[in-house]
């Protein structure tokens, strides 16, 4: 078992601040076991309770089987706890139906699914699609090739120096050739939290379509889609406690009952001739092969433990943990928070005077404090900032105080260390 100093010095020299440890920590193996580690890499991907290691273990000893084809009663019980999953999902974010959710390895997938079998139904040369300047490389660059293919424009909204879109700036770019809208509900460099629902109700009033990335938002909002009024929502299951390589795209019925499949073969067909093939109707359409039919039960798990929550103290703990973290690094001489966003989620970029990012990442690592270092796949808003790129803490619900002061240790040593 690793042991921490930094954790071990604010253990020793700060018992005030230990008074809020998260009554969650004790359901994550990792976290519970690995006393000397703060992890703080939650916006890349977080830890699994128990309960989804579990659920994925149970599926492979006893009822793996391909779903949705065999006939006989093990492909039977996986099928049905694999649609069960996709239900839970569908309650969980507000979709009008389950068949509104399209299994997918995660967020950079569904974006992908929806520039291409959505764009090519209405975009065309001289019209735009509308993204911003904080967006993730996987809610740019999907844009940029369907935009290349139908002859558009790929439009970005401003961020103020703040972290926060600037709202004249989207009324600005919006407009009647404007076709698709696509923003990150939570920016995962600096916490931003977007106000999608007033935005989407604006990209619709202007008749384009809404993709939200609700990547970062997932662990940390409850999400009611009916509310958003958006019409796609990705999200990835990694970065909710559920395991890698599952997510959904949940996409408006209609939408997805008028686009083509995108890819192709077994599972996503109606019949099939040498001639001509018919497709099954959504969201089988969108799923061709098979599935990450373990990754949906384990998902399935990790919506049923967050649902057990008082989500509301889930929000108030992280909320709680963001204000003292950035409390306690604005006391540090030479260190700069980058993001201050009046609507934060626990997202925290910083940077330290005259050091790059990846030398204090690599000293807070070899202190037990797991972050992460650099551009967050997010080079435009980089460059907007005019930074080579920040060092990034985002929490967790297992997260705590003492982890906050670990950091702080932790980055006073770096700081002397350089
Ligand atoms: N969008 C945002 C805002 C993200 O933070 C991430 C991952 O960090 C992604 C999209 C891509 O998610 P994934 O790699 O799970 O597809």
């Amino acid at each position: 078992m690793k042991t921490n100093p930094a954790t071990s010095v604010a253990k020793t020299g700060a018992a005030t601040t230990r008074w809020n440890p998260s009554p969650w920590r004790q359901d994550f193996p990792l976290i519970a076991e690995q006393t000397g580690l703060a992890y703080l890499d939650n916006a890349a991907t977080t830890q699994k309770p128990t309960a989804v290691l579990n659920a994925v273990r149970a599926y492979y000893r006893e009822r793996n089987a391909n779903v949705h084809r065999a006939a006989h009663q093990l492909s039977d019980a996986a099928t049905r706890a694999f649609e069960a999953a996709r239900e839970k999902v569908a309650a969980r974010f507000g979709a009008s139906s389950a068949k509104e959710v399209i299994w997918t390895r995660g967020t950079t997938e569904a974006i992908n699914l929806v520039a291409a079998a959505y764009a090519p139904l209405v975009l065309a040369e001289g019209d735009n699609v509308l993204i911003s300047r904080m967006e993730h490389h996987s809610n740019i660059v999907p844009w940029q090739i369907a935009c290349s293919r139908f002859g558009a424009r790929l439009r970005a909204v401003a961020v103020l120096p703040n972290g926060e879109l600037d709202l004249d700036d989207f009324d600005a770019k919006l407009d009647e050739r404007t076709k698709i809208v696509a923003l990150s509900h939570v920016s995962n460099a600096l916490g931003t939290v977007n106000p999608v629902a007033d935005l989407t109700a604006r990209a619709k009033a202007a008749g384009a379509a809404v993709v939200v990335d609700g990547a970062q938002a997932a662990a940390h909002i409850e999400i009611d889609l009916r509310a958003l009024g958006c019409d796609f929502y990705a999200f990835s299951g990694h970065k909710m406690y559920a395991p890698t390589g599952i997510g959904a795209l949940i996409g408006r019925q209609e939408l997805l009952e008028a686009m083509p499949p995108w890819q192709t073969g077994g599972e996503m067909i109606e019949h099939v001739r040498i001639e001509a093939t018919t497709y099954a109707p959504p969201p089988f359409k969108f799923e061709a092969g098979t599935p990450n039919i373990a990754g949906a039960i384990g998902l399935a798990a990790a919506v049923d433990y967050l649902n057990d929550l008082d989500f509301a103290r889930v929000a108030s703990h992280e909320a709680d943990l963001l204000a003292y973290a950035t409390a306690s690094l604005n006391q540090i001489n030479g260190l700069r928070i980058v993001g201050t966003a009046g609507n934060k989620s626990p997202v925290l970029s910083f940077l330290a005077q005259g050091a790059h990012p990846h030398d204090i990442g690599a000293l807070l690592d070899q202190q037990g404090v797991a972050v992460r270092a650099g551009h967050h796949c997010a080079m435009p808003l980089m460059e907007t900032l005019g930074l080579p790129g920040t060092v990034r803490a985002s929490f967790g619900l297992y997260n705590s105080r003492a982890d906050v002061d670990a950091l702080v240790t932790a980055v006073h040593k770096a700081l002397s260390l350089l």
